[in-house]
């Protein structure tokens, strides 16, 4: 059995870690308490590569994979949550979605653009009375002579104000139930009949989230993504990825509690005359952080391992390994506030936005209980979670 990763995965790691360290760290709080989005910095991601591992180098992809994006999320998830959710919005929810199932006229005019972040993206799914229930969806997309007509609301979608693509499932025919799904890209900016506004929200706070209206939107029929009604299969297989980001992203908001924890521990606090690091109660929470990381961190790499060796659907691996990431980025997050006390409770240090992050984690992406669902329902027998 092999634990390490290449010669080339640790080079991607330390530039990655080295943009994190000059280009977010620094400015990170700031831009969260303004709500200020970086675009000169998601460009400069876009230079570096960083949405593009698991897409072709003939759109400006660079091939590298599942374990080095996984990598990479995690690096800028510790300097900034809010930016590694764009891996989701620019790459895997998104190009990679439309290189599977696109025209070549679609994966022309939006991949290269979506990882270079010359463009924007999002996708919506979640609606106001539909989470991790994805089948009820309420949307529709009526098919008319040469378009579809596009009406219900999406929330909780990310980077959508921003967006210049957006991927929307909507039900075509309802009564087919799973084969009456569909998935369309649209261009929201400035379209006839599109509402967005942005949700106030705890944390992420750099990326709008926002609530968006369709009101008889009309959809031409080349802009539908793969065949009609081949929504719901789209929209899961598209999920087995994004969710595997969203653990990694997990992974380093964690990872990020960790190294301030460790610092102000070891170098900033003392009390009856030691650093605080030197107590064994402050011991025990780091050693729980440092061993939760671990464990996460490596079902993370070994779900993308199992990608990058052929086995993409592995959804049984992605929701354990987002389980369990999602609910350490909590404790780690909880642990460091133990860690800092009163002045983890002021907004001075940067554990007061990881602690707000952290908890996107458990639900984002298929929320804990999901994970624990597929997992347990896998074990028992119910339903095979791998196809
Ligand atoms: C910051 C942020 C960004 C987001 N970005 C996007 C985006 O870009 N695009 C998008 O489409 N969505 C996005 N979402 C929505 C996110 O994917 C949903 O929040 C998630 O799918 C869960 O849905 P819900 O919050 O409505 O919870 P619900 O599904 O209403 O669940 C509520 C509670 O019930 C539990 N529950 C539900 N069903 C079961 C079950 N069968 N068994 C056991 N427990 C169950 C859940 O675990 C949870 O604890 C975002 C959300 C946030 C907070």
């Amino acid at each position: 059995m092999e634990f390490g990763i290449t010669d080339e995965q640790i080079d991607i790691r330390n530039a990655v870690r080295e943009f994190v360290k000059k280009e977010i760290l620094p400015y990170a709080d700031e831009w969260d308490k303004q709500e200020t989005f970086p675009y000169s910095t998601v460009k400069a991601m876009g230079q570096l590569g960083i949405f593009g591992c698991c897409l072709p180098e003939e759109y400006c992809g660079n091939n590298t994979g599942f374990l080095s994006q996984m990598i990479i999320t995690e690096e800028i998830a510790r300097g900034s949550s809010s930016l590694r959710v764009l891996v989701n919005t620019q790459a895997l929810g998104t190009a990679l979605t439309i290189n599977k199932h696109g025209t070549k006229e679609q994966k022309e005019k939006y991949i290269h653009k979506l990882i270079t972040a010359e463009y924007l993206g999002c996708f919506a799914i979640t609606e106001p009375n539909v989470g991790s229930d994805i089948m009820s969806m309420e949307t529709t997309a009526e098919e008319k002579d040469d378009h579809f007509l596009l009406n219900g609301t999406k929330t909780w979608i990310s980077q959508a104000s921003l967006a210049d693509v957006m991927l929307v499932y909507a039900y075509t025919d309802k009564s087919a139930k799973s084969k009456g799904m569909s998935a369309f890209l649209l261009e929201p900016k400035g379209l006839q009949g599109v509402n967005i506004e942005k949700i106030d929200k705890l944390g992420t706070k750099l990326l709008p989230t926002c609530e968006v209206s369709f009101s008889d939107v009309k959809i031409p029929k080349e802009n539908l993504l793969g065949k009609l009604g081949e929504g719901s299969s789209i929209v899961f297989s598209s999920l087995c990825q994004t969710r595997l980001s969203a653990a990694a992203g997990g992974v380093g908001v964690a990872q990020a509690c960790l190294d301030v924890a460790t610092q102000y521990a070891t170098k900033e606090r003392k009390q009856f005359g030691k650093q605080i690091g030197e107590f064994q109660m402050v011991q025990d929470i780091i050693a729980k952080m440092v061993i939760e990381i671990e464990t996460a961190k490596l079902m993370v790499y070994k779900a993308a391992w199992q990608k990058d060796h052929g086995k993409i659907h592995n959804d049984l691996e992605v929701a354990e390994a987002k389980y369990l990431a999602g609910e350490t980025a909590v404790h780690c997050a909880d642990g460091a506030m133990r860690i800092f006390s009163a002045y983890g409770y002021s907004t001075e240090y940067a554990i007061s936005r990881y602690l707000r992050d952290a908890y996107a984690y458990p639900l984002v992406e298929g929320t804990s209980n999901i994970c624990k669902w597929i997992t347990a329902m896998d074990h028992l027998g119910y339903r095979k979670a791998n196809k």
